[in-house]
Order: structure tokens, then C-alpha cells, then sequence
């Protein structure tokens, strides 16, 4: 089961490979193959999209750059590593503007996206599902519709799509100067443990209908 779930993946990646759906991202690489993590890993992240000194650079998602040191350092905070975790953008190409700095990807982008997340979410299958940022969680509703919004239910556990949802802030420098301070982001990931005890308590799924979030284990 497990073997047949890691050659879909490696198909997917393939196809991604291959993807022009974007104008915007022609010359760009998407970011997505066994360096994103163990498919059956226990915890799935989503990001907005590969960064341009991060993932788009080393291949790695959250990594290589700010955003990848303060992920690193939040996902140390609730005892997990690299190795335990898989970790992908709900658009899998670096957006760009003109200048080349990063930007947000546009929503059309990320519908174009949309489909190889769902297909991502079910092949990684991991009973925890985090999104960093309000791009990632508003795209999970092309998965599985939720009403969830990041600034009402960011740090709380709900059930989603038979698995645990946790709607985290993105960990950027930006966000972290200007709508999430380093203090409250660490309090936030003490639901990514919630919701692994959860998930171990409950057999790795959750309930298939959204709950009200909680941040008790
Ligand atoms: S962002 Fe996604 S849909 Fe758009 S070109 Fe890249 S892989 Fe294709």
C-alpha cells in the first residue's frame, strides 16, 4: 500500500515537473519530490509558495532562508524534525514580480495548483495537516470545503477531510514584525502536538465533520 502511494508520488512529481499551467511561472521549477518528505509521514505542512533564496533554491520547502530557520525553530518547539514531517506550498513555483522580488501567488495560480494538492493531501495521507498562512488554508477548501478563517481559528485543532487541522500563522520576518510575534507563534504550535495526540488517540483519523477547534488536548 505504502510502496504504491510512493510511485503515485513519484509520477505526481513528475507530471508537476512538466506543468505550464501558470503564464507567470514559465522558468520557474516546481518544488516538489522526495525532498518534501516521507509520503505517510505523520504531519503534512502547507506553505503559500516556494520562496526565492528558499525552497525555489535548495528544492527544500522552508528552508535556506529566513522562513525556513524560524520554521525550523517552531517545529523544534514541539519536539518533531525534518524527518518526520511533509512539507508543500499550495502553489508549488516561486511567484515573482517583475523586479524579481517574491510575491503572493495569485488566486488563480493557486486553483491551478489545487489539484495536486488534493492529490498530494491523499497520497501523503498523514492524519495532521497544518497550513502556514491564509493562501494555504484558504486553498484546502479546494480539498475539502471549510469555513475556517486563519484570524478566528489560527492555534486551534479541527477536524477536516477525516484528518486534524491546525491553521497556523506563516512564518516569515514579515508576519513575524507586523501580525504574529515570536511568543505567540510558539504558543500556536502547541496544537500541531494537540493534534498528534489526537490522531494517536483516535487511530490517526479524525471526525469527517468540522468541530468547533480546540486547543485542549
Ligand atoms: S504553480 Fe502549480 S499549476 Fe502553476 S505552473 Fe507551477 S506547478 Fe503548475
Amino acid at each position: 500500500m505504502i510502496e504504491q502511494r510512493r510511485a503515485e508520488f513519484a509520477a505526481l512529481a513528475g507530471e508537476v515537473a512538466a506543468c505550464r499551467k501558470c503564464a507567470a511561472m514559465c522558468g520557474r521549477r516546481p518544488v516538489l519530490s522526495e525532498l518534501n518528505g516521507a509520503v505517510g509521514a505523520r504531519v503534512m505542512f502547507v506553505g503559500e509558495a516556494p520562496g526565492r533564496q528558499g525552497g525555489d533554491r535548495t528544492r527544500v520547502p522552508f528552508s535556506g532562508d529566513q522562513s525556513g530557520r524560524n520554521f525550523e525553530r517552531y517545529l523544534a518547539s514541539v519536539g518533531l524534525t525534518r524527518e518526520e514531517i511533509f512539507i508543500t506550498n499550495a502553489a508549488l513555483c516561486n511567484p515573482r514580480t517583475g523586479t524579481g522580488a517574491n510575491r503572493r501567488p495569485t488566486r488563480s495560480e493557486v486553483e491551478n495548483c489545487s489539484e495536486f494538492l488534493r492529490r498530494q493531501v491523499e497520497m501523503v495521507d498523514a492524519s495532521v495537516v497544518v497550513t502556514l498562512g491564509a493562501v494555504s488554508l484558504a486553498a484546502l477548501r479546494a480539498v475539502e470545503y471549510h469555513q475556517l478563517s486563519l484570524k478566528e481559528n489560527v492555534g486551534r485543532v479541527h477536524a477536516w477531510h477525516g484528518r486534524w487541522l491546525v491553521p497556523l500563522y506563516h512564518p516569515s520576518p514579515q508576519v513575524l514584525a507586523s501580525h504574529r510575534r515570536e511568543a505567540a507563534q510558539l504558543e500556536d504550535y502547541k496544537a500541531v502536538a494537540v493534534a498528534l495526540r489526537r490522531a494517536e488517540r483516535g487511530g490517526g483519523r479524525a471526525p469527517q465533520e468540522i468541530k468547533r477547534g480546540s486547543k485542549r488536548s
